[in-house]
């Protein structure tokens, strides 16, 4: 896969996360990607393959969902719903354009 066009922030009930590429994930060398809390800031590694980055991405902004409806989701209970919205997503385009229908003005 080849590396991704950049994602700059993502909407998420209601509210705008920034998505901010990193060189390194700080204290954490070997993750892909984190969610800052505080700033509600999803950071992403740069140099990712696409594989890589949606996973990041997907995965960091299941934390942020948690996060937005109060729900502490650990990082195995995260991976799992990331798996699980990718999977939803990509394979249900039918499911995708009905939610998106009047929205594709972006
Ligand atoms: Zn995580």
């Amino acid at each position: 896969m080849k590396k991704p066009k950049w994602i700059k922030s993502v909407r998420l009930l209601g509210a705008v996360l920034p998505v901010v590429e990193v060189k390194l994930i700080e204290d954490r060398a070997n993750n892909h990607g984190r969610f800052i809390f505080a700033s509600r800031t999803i950071e992403v590694k740069k140099d990712l393959m696409a594989d890589g980055y949606l996973g990041a991405l997907l995965h960091e902004a299941v934390h942020a969902g948690g996060d937005l409806i109060g729900i502490d989701f650990d990082e195995s209970q995260t991976d799992r719903l990331s798996t699980m919205i990718l999977s939803l997503i990509r394979d249900n385009p039918k499911l995708v354009k009905m939610i998106r229908k009047g929205n594709d003005d972006e």
